[in-house]
């Protein structure tokens, strides 16, 4: 037999500071509780004598660097508690911390593409760096769709990986509707510079096929990948639009 008591307290923290990470300050930083719920259960187990409890903090927290208001979850459990943890958790809403990676502000990205880049960085910042590396790719094929490329030409390698020559020296070249033949095809099409296709190429999760191999990417080589197709995406949707409106705003002068 149990018995289950249950508390519920409003702004009990009001006012008081706590610091915690800031996505726009960048930094550890004080916020101030707006306003907070705290709620706790106490099982009692008659016969044995045992008591489990377990409690949850809610707090609105405005930044004391930059305003900005966001969520704090505490979450305490005393089976959790034991040589290494207190038994609490903290969760921030909407999620961040030092090393996760921001969504980049872009606004004149179609809808489909904008989608799948933002899964890729979700995918990152919760650990999943396979579907990360996968997403890296989609948003290239994304781009590719939306901006009806479907092929392009690939240089033929041999067994070791080298370009094929032809008889008079040439390098020996193929179309083909990959995702490689499709990054050319973006420099085919003047859309990108041939150093900007060939950065896309070298790129292991961007270029080629090294996600059918199923290989753990590493943090460091996604970080790289994401950066890259941030940049992809500023120079073919936001650089051009920037340079209408100037041009518009020249005309009208
Ligand atoms: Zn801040």
């Amino acid at each position: 037999m149990s018995e289950i008591k249950s508390k519920l307290e409003e702004n009990k923290t009001k006012g008081s500071k706590l610091k915690v990470f800031c996505s726009q300050c960048n930094r550890e930083i004080n916020h101030l509780v707006l306003q907070s719920v705290d709620t706790s259960d106490t099982e009692i187990y008659r016969f044995s004598d045992s008591v489990l409890f377990w409690s949850d903090n809610y707090q609105i927290i405005r930044c004391q660097g930059c305003d900005l208001v966001s969520f704090r979850h505490l979450s305490y459990f005393s089976e959790h508690e034991h040589e290494y943890s207190d038994g609490t958790t903290s969760y921030l809403y909407p999620k961040r911390a030092k090393d996760m990676r921001k969504v980049k502000d872009f606004n004149n990205i179609p809808d489909n593409v904008i989608r799948i880049y933002k899964e890729t960085v979700d995918s990152f910042n919760n650990g999943s760096f396979l579907l990360c590396a996968a997403g890296l790719r989609a948003t290239i094929e994304s781009i590719c769709l939306d901006k009806n490329i479907k092929s392009g030409l690939v240089t033929m390698l041999d067994e070791d990986g080298n370009p094929k020559r032809k008889k008079d020296g040439s390098i020996e070249t193929k179309r083909s509707n990959s995702l490689d033949g499709k990054i050319s095809g973006l420099h085919e099409s003047n859309m990108l510079t041939q150093k900007h296709a060939e950065i896309l190429h070298e790129h292991r999760y961007l270029g080629n096929d090294a996600i059918h191999q199923i290989k753990m990417p590493s943090r460091t080589q996604l970080i790289l990948g994401i950066e890259i197709i941030e940049h992809t995406l500023e120079s073919l949707y936001e650089i051009p639009e920037k340079g209408e409106q100037l041009n518009a705003r020249r005309k009208k002068v």
